[in-house]
């Protein structure tokens, strides 16, 4: 890694990409300044966990579940929405670990995770064109010339909705919701109607069982009732992660303290672009997006820039093939930069290659399409003796509509009845709940 991190005038003469494009420098200048007052979001000695974790993943000893909304709202930062990811998360992180017999890394899209490229400066509606909606980080989502202007005071709203969401959280993971001996509750408002929730029950019925019986002997220990989970988020705009980069006061190192894990998109992986290079100069973990279109070469270029010196656990890839493309795409990758020697975190996102236009004008994704790349993952990793290590998922707690397909067989026309998503769509907490039954599946074969 570089020792030194890049001056912002530096990162903005870098090639870059996906930016806002503020009307005031002076605005931004003193939105930046004030974020680098602010305490860090997350501490490097987390982040440093976190990447022994993941290497162990990359040893395949251990499992990452990477997972939440596309695009996260101010709106939605609640109580009872951060609790329902939260929720859904923590049941599908039971599920695998129980099922499929590996501990499982729990890292959230989350507390964060408020800026999206866009393959379209703008959009268009009714012969208006108005910028297109960058996430609440950038403008807003209204379509009006208000909503849709670049505005950097978003940034400092970031921090704070970042902020509440990371300490609700952190109250919630060490606090007794996340303990096993109440994994029932965690389901306990949710209609119990599909075989889904009913495969969930029998589930936690025989970790209960299983659980008193410990108790009974007398094991008590606190991995029972607290779990470590972490936040993650694409690191999109170079001001705000920049003005988030903080000097770690145990090692002087660098570290992106907006979250534990940043990845870099695959519209931003540009070798000598500005995203790589300021995550070259950050300790934390780092995820890669790959696409169908990256090539072997392109895979260890991105590695040997962000991780010149091979620490463990520092890589994650994060392959997005789509279903159709996985079984062809994803091999040459994997036998690519295992023959370069590297041991990386090898995860599957099976959303972003999936999504199709419904014809009702719904952006949209089948169940059974993220269940095919998921199985042409785990197929080519089965192939080639390297470790199937994560997934990550587009998800949230709530019963939306925005995928088609799971238990319930969403059809098309069920899109329009709770269609929330501001980005892409998520799968709901029923699909979520079934694709970890797959999933665990998979790891107990
Ligand atoms: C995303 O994760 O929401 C995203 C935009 O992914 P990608 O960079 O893989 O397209
Ligand atoms: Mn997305």
């Amino acid at each position: 890694m570089a020792d030194s991190v890049p001056s912002l005038e530096e990162l903005h003469a870098l090639p870059k990409v996906q930016q806002p494009t503020y009307d005031d420098p002076a605005e931004v200048e003193r939105v930046t300044d004030q974020l680098r007052h602010l305490p860090p979001l997350v501490f490097a000695g987390e982040c440093d966990e976190l990447r022994e974790k993941l290497a162990e993943v990359a040893q395949g000893r251990a499992f990452l579940l990477q997972g939440g909304d596309c695009a996260e709202t101010f709106d939605t930062v609640t109580g009872d929405n951060v609790k329902g990811k939260l929720r859904v998360l923590l049941s599908m992180a039971v599920v695998m670990t129980y099922a499929g017999q590996v501990p499982v890394v729990k890292v959230g899209r989350i507390a964060g995770q408020y800026a999206k490229p866009r393959s379209k400066d703008l959009e268009t509606r009714g012969g208006v064109s108005l910028p297109a909606y960058r996430g609440d980080a950038v403008n807003g989502f209204d379509f009006t010339p208000k909503a849709r202007r670049h505005d950097p005071e978003r940034l400092l709203r970031i921090y704070n909705a970042s902020s509440a969401t990371l300490n609700l959280v952190r109250a919630f993971v060490k606090g007794g919701f996340a303990d096993l001996r109440s994994i029932h509750s965690w389901n306990a408002d949710f209609v119990r109607n599909s075989n889904v929730e009913n495969r969930y029950e029998a589930l936690a019925d025989e970790i209960e069982r299983a659980l008193a019986f410990m108790v009974t002997c007398g094991v008590s220990d606190q991995t029972l009732s607290e779990v470590d989970f972490y936040a993650s988020h694409e690191a999109l705009l170079l001001d705000y992660e920049h003005a988030m980069t903080r000097i770690d006061s145990r090692s002087q190192l660098p570290y992106d303290t907006s979250g534990h894990m940043v990845w870099i998109g695959e519209r931003t992986r540009q070798l000598g672009g500005a995203h790589v290079k300021l995550l070259a100069s950050v300790q934390n973990p780092i995820g890669i997006k790959l696409g169908p279109t990256s090539t072997p070469e392109d895979a260890i270029a991105l590695a040997d820039a962000l991780d010149p010196d091979r620490i463990p656990g520092r890589i994650t890839f994060i392959t997005r093939m789509g279903a159709a493309n996985v079984r062809e795409k994803l091999p040459p990758l994997v036998k690519g930069i295992e023959a370069s020697g590297r041991k990386v975190v090898w995860v599957c996102d099976p959303m972003h290659g999936n999504t199709f236009e419904a014809a009702n004008g719904y952006k949209t994704r089948s169940y059974s399409d993220v269940v095919e790349e998921l199985n042409g993952f785990f197929d080519v990793h089965d192939e080639l003796g390297t470790w199937p290590g994560g997934v990550h998922i587009e998800l949230t707690g709530d019963d939306v509509t925005e995928c088609v397909g799971g238990a319930f067989q969403l059809g098309e026309a069920d899109l329009a009845n709770r269609y929330e998503t501001t980005c892409d769509p998520r799968l709901n907490r029923n699909q979520s709940l079934e694709l970890a039954f797959m999933v665990a599946e998979r790891l107990s074969d």
